[in-house]
């Protein structure tokens, strides 16, 4: 088939990639003038690893990428440990794949080198869709420039305002979930001995938290702080905030996280919006993906994981089906993993957040002893979504 994919992200050239591989054209159709992500940092769990790694880019992806040693949860206001599970060999060989932090940039240009290899003519920037035709034989699709795309099938992979969800489910505004973060990215050699630990590190805080980690071989520190307010910063991905602003906001927490703000070039800060799960994913040949699909608060940082996630299945699923038909069982293996996910990930702001003395010591007592005294048990907790081999939810191609 031909297939169109709104959206050149994470999802979209994921989706590209993999469908490729089931033997499709597709043709990835972004608005920006040039593929570009914010100046951030990604958490690729071992359960999206394993596509990548079916993909054969695993390799490219970790030369430029930094393993975590630990996952960690820690009291922001001390910095004192609540827990520290190692991650080595044996958690590797556990999850089948590695646990990878990465620059997004990184990420975007393996993905897109990958696809410019298989097919040089199969990315379009500067390539804005504007209008989505279904009434005829498969899709038509339109581009602020007027040029006009055929395919069989159209992926919407535009993200949390996505003009194909809008097209399929009319319009309907994201919602504020209360959160902005806070995001910078900072060299390591400038932070001295108030560097972040070399883990995946998240530091809990009354109406907040904090997370931190390495990327680019360790070269460079992840900073994202989440805060609670009632008042909503603009739509842009780019909007940048004051020092001032974030230190006031992390002013309690411990001298890591307030180092990472003081040595920040650029501190940005945007608000985190998300929707209920939609009543559906796909209709006739169209079928939404990623953020498009189930946009969610990022307090599991499984976001993109999903979107990858989707990626595997969509292609697996329009690989067996010789039509769009596929997209009905993509949406049936996927809709309740996503669903959850958000949901869980929508949960751990309480977790995160514990505001009164009593509350934080109800919460984060257990975790301390169970990861001095039994880290199998928060290992356990983890599993549902790491140790998902997603690569067996369709038959292998
Ligand atoms: C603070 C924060 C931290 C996060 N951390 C993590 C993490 O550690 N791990 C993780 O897995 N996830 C994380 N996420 C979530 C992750 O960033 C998103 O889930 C992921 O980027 C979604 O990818 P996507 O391709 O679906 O959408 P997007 O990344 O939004 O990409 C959509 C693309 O579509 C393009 N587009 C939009 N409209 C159109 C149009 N009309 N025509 C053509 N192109 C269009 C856009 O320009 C963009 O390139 C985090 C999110 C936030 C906010």
């Amino acid at each position: 088939m031909k297939i169109i994919i709104a959206g050149g992200g994470i999802g979209g050239l994921t989706a590209a990639l993999c469908l490729i591989r089931a033997g499709h054209t597709v043709i990835v159709l972004e608005q920006a003038e040039e593929l570009r992500e914010v100046g951030a940092g990604l958490q690729i769990s071992p359960n999206s690893a394993r596509v990548f790694a079916a993909l054969g880019i695993l390799k490219d992806l970790q030369a430029v990428a930094f393993k975590p040693q630990a996952l960690e949860m820690r009291l922001g206001q001390t910095g004192r440990t609540i827990f520290s599970l190692p991650i080595g060999p044996r958690q590797e060989a556990r999850w089948c794949a590695p646990y990878l932090h990465i620059h997004r940039a990184h990420l975007l240009g393996v993905l897109a080198a990958r696809l410019m290899l298989l097919d040089p003519d199969a990315l379009k920037v500067a390539a804005r869709v504007t209008a989505i035709d279904t009434s005829g034989q498969g899709v038509k699709v339109t581009l602020g420039s007027g040029a006009v795309h055929e395919g069989d099938v159209l992926i919407g992979a535009d993200g949390i305002h996505s003009v194909v969800r809008t097209h399929m489910l009319g319009p309907d505004r994201a919602r504020f979930t209360g959160n902005v973060a806070w995001r910078a990215v900072v060299p390591v050699d400038r932070l001295g001995r108030h560097a972040p630990p070399p883990t995946a590190c998240v530091w809990v805080g009354p109406g907040r938290h904090a997370v931190t980690y390495r990327l680019d071989g360790g070269r460079l520190a992840n900073f994202v702080g989440v805060v609670e307010t009632d008042v909503e910063p603009d739509e842009s991905w780019r909007a940048r905030g004051t020092r001032a602003q974030a230190l006031t906001h992390f002013a309690c927490f411990a001298v890591p996280v307030r180092s990472l703000i003081e040595q920040a070039d650029d501190l940005f800060l945007w608000a985190l919006r998300d929707r209920a799960p939609l009543a559906c994913w796909h209709d006739g040949p169209v079928a939404l993906l990623g953020d498009a699909a189930h946009p969610m608060l990022p307090f599991l940082a499984q976001g993109a994981s999903m979107a990858i996630e989707d990626a595997w299945v969509l292609a697996g699923c329009l690989k067996q089906a010789s039509d769009a038909s596929g997209l009905a069982r993509y949406e049936a293996i996927r809709k309740p993993r996503a669903t959850r996910v958000q949901a869980a990930s929508a949960d751990n702001m309480a977790v995160f957040h514990r505001r009164s003395r009593l509350a934080q010591i109800a919460t984060y007592g257990p975790a301390w002893v169970a990861g001095r005294i039994a880290p199998g048990v928060l290992r356990g907790m983890q599993d549902w979504i790491y140790t998902h081999d997603v690569l067996a939810d369709v038959a292998p191609y």
